[in-house]
């Protein structure tokens, strides 16, 4: 099971890693700004909100919530796939961003990546094509499985891969919030500026901890 350092009730906002104005020119500052202050701060908020009602909920982390949501009172089902997911994906997405270019995939995870796509840009084009099929908002994930088999999926609105037994190892938002201030309604132009600012040192760890 991937280990992130996440605690459970009540949820505190993790420092992003970098300036708000950092990721430019690839990744706006006000975006940034507006992403992480606003957006990620309100699914903490409302997460922290509905667990302050089930004192019983307050023990799980975010994993468990995430990947257990099924397990919850009916009532609170959806918010917590929404917001839990909310918390978890952005979390997941600020880390795996860095100004220091990091350019390829790295170590074992580059090696894995070669052997499963063939090259680097191979594995480019299959990402790009499962973000520019996501319909609507959600997310587009590099995943590894218990056999550490890579696989590219998309998830709509806040949902994970935790659910389907697999672990996220690369993560790009593709909500209009995350790219419309500067990309418009250019999905395609946001990611070949996101892929100059991925993390392949922090995704390299994330598969190393499966
Ligand atoms: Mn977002």
């Amino acid at each position: 099971m991937i280990s992130l350092p996440y605690e459970s009730y009540r949820f505190e906002m993790k420092p992003l890693l970098y300036h708000y104005n950092s990721l430019e020119p690839y990744i706006d500052a006000k975006t940034i700004y507006i992403h992480y202050e606003i957006n990620l701060q309100t699914y903490l908020d409302n997460l922290n909100g509905i667990l302050s009602n089930y004192p019983s909920l307050q023990s799980w982390n975010l994993d468990q919530l995430v990947k257990n949501y099924s397990q919850l009172p009916i009532e609170i089902q959806s918010f917590v796939r929404n917001n839990a997911g909310g918390v978890y994906n952005h979390n997941l997405y600020f880390s795996l961003m860095t100004p220091n270019l990091v350019g390829v995939p790295v170590g074992n995870l580059g090696n894995r990546l070669l052997e499963e796509f063939g090259s680097y840009s191979n594995f480019i084009s299959q990402f790009k094509i499962s973000a520019l099929d996501r319909f609507g908002s959600g997310y587009v994930w590099l995943v590894t499985n218990d056999s550490k088999e890579l696989s590219i999926i998309s998830t709509a609105n806040q949902d994970t891969p935790l659910p389907m037994n697999l672990y996220p190892i690369l993560v790009v938002d593709v909500w209009e919030h995350a790219y419309y201030l500067k990309h418009i309604n250019r999905r395609i132009d946001y990611l070949d500026d996101w892929f100059n600012v991925i993390d392949w040192n922090r995704a390299e760890e994330l598969f190393n901890s499966i």
